[in-house]
């Protein structure tokens, strides 16, 4: 086997796996190398949630990009994504208002079909949310969840059969460079060569740029979920992100509920930690907060939990382009939100190594040079960090 490629993508995670369906419907001969299997990482543990409410325009623009393949996945990628259409809440606190009205006026200059909604028009899609905390609410009729481990599978089934290659239990160890460019990487299974070399490795994405003299500021975000029982009698609700408590939530199905804290995990384990231990009285703190919302999730249970990490950069934004010696790029730290965006993020990404510019959404602003310059990304209407 001819082990020179165009590029190589370090990481099967769905950021790789967008890179290798868009790399490889553009032509180029690719291999992506994942150092266990697929959707090992965070994507195997992502919760799913698509929806398009962000405060920072360009993530926005990404979101609702993205949309567009998890709404038509058949057509623009093949096999399934799993997207079930719930609708999206966006809840903040009364003093947070006026920034919603902003960043809800924001998303519709997109084309993002997205509305401030009284409680009272809550309360008539969600009839067992508790309201009275509240005054208007951001809504996305269209929005909802999708499985990640499906959307990365058909990503990869479709970049193979344009001509990608994916190795599984395969580490890349090192990264070789000649003239200051890269040339190649060695791994547990060889040496591969390419000239482009893509680091795809989402939370170990600092181990791999050090691989190039590469200081990436990026800790480890763990992020405890639940899946909960769904009391019998529980009436719909979409998919929401409730500020006002940190939490988020969403329908698994027909039988249980999905939910999760924006507060108080772990940050800075190791990468590669295994350990499934919750941050402290997680999920006593989590069935308080949703009870708070919807008091009916009183008759629940815990049907499971898990736990998963991500790569989380200072301004908890995404690092995207070029960085270090000619031919290495940076696709990592998707800060715990990097799931919806990673569809349009893999094309932007494949635009900026093929055509030196990113031209469906102008990814620039998440450029690794951000940290040196001090241009950290920041909403017109920040709401603040969303992992507290
Ligand atoms: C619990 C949880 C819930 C989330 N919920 C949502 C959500 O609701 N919506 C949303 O949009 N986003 C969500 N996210 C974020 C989203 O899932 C991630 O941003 C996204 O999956 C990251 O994908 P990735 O490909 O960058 O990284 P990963 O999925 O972590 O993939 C990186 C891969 O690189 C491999 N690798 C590492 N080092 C090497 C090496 N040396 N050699 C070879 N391979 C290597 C790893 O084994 C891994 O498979 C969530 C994240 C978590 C953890």
């Amino acid at each position: 086997m001819s082990q020179t490629y165009d590029a190589i993508i370090i990481g099967a995670g769905v950021m790789g796996a967008s890179l290798a369906f868009h790399l490889s419907q553009r032509g180029s001969k690719v291999v992506i190398l994942e150092k266990k299997t697929v959707a090992s990482g965070a994507t195997g543990h992502s919760s799913g949630l698509i929806r398009m409410h962000y405060d920072l325009q360009v993530e926005a623009q990404l979101a609702f990009e993205s949309y567009q393949y998890f709404a038509n996945w058949k057509e623009k990628v093949g096999g399934d994504c799993g997207f079930t259409r719930t609708g999206f809440l966006q809840i903040e606190p009364r003093a947070n208002e006026a920034k919603m009205r902003g960043n809800v006026e924001n998303q519709k200059k997109l084309g993002i079909n997205t509305s401030m909604i009284s409680a009272s028009e809550v309360k008539e899609i969600a009839p067992d949310f508790t309201t009275d905390d509240f005054d208007f609410a951001a809504y996305e009729p269209d929005s909802g969840y999708a499985d990640a481990t499906l959307t990365t599978n058909s990503f990869l089934e479709s970049a193979k059969r344009q001509g990608a290659t994916l190795i599984q239990d395969c580490e890349v160890t090192g990264i070789q460079i000649s003239g200051g460019k890269v040339n190649g990487v060695t791994t547990t299974k060889g040496v591969f060569f390419a000239p482009i070399v893509i680091n795809a490795a989402g939370n170990w994405g600092a181990q791999i740029g050090k691989m190039v003299g590469l200081e990436i500021p990026m800790v480890t975000w763990t992020h405890d979920v639940a899946f909960l029982v769904r009391p019998k009698g529980l009436r719909p609700f979409p998919a929401f992100i409730d500020d006002s408590i940190a939490m988020y939530g969403r329908p698994e199905g027909s039988s249980l509920v999905l939910a999760a804290l924006e507060e108080d995990s772990f940050r800075n384990e190791e990468p590669g930690v295994e350990s499934q231990k919750t941050a402290p009285e997680f999920i006593e703190r989590l069935i308080e907060k949703i009870c708070q919302r919807m008091p009916k999730m009183e008759e629940s249970g815990v049907h499971s939990i898990h736990v998963g990490r991500d790569g989380l950069p200072p301004d908890q934004r995404a690092i995207f382009g070029p960085a270090g010696p000619d031919g290495f790029y940076l696709a990592c730290g998707l800060s715990g939100t990097g799931f919806k965006t990673s569809p349009i993020a893999g094309r932007a990404m494949t635009e900026w190594i093929l055509d030196g510019a990113p031209k469906s959404v102008d990814i620039s602003s998440f450029h690794f040079d951000r940290f040196a310059s001090g241009k950290l990304l920041k909403g017109e209407h920040a709401y603040g960090n969303i992992w507290k």
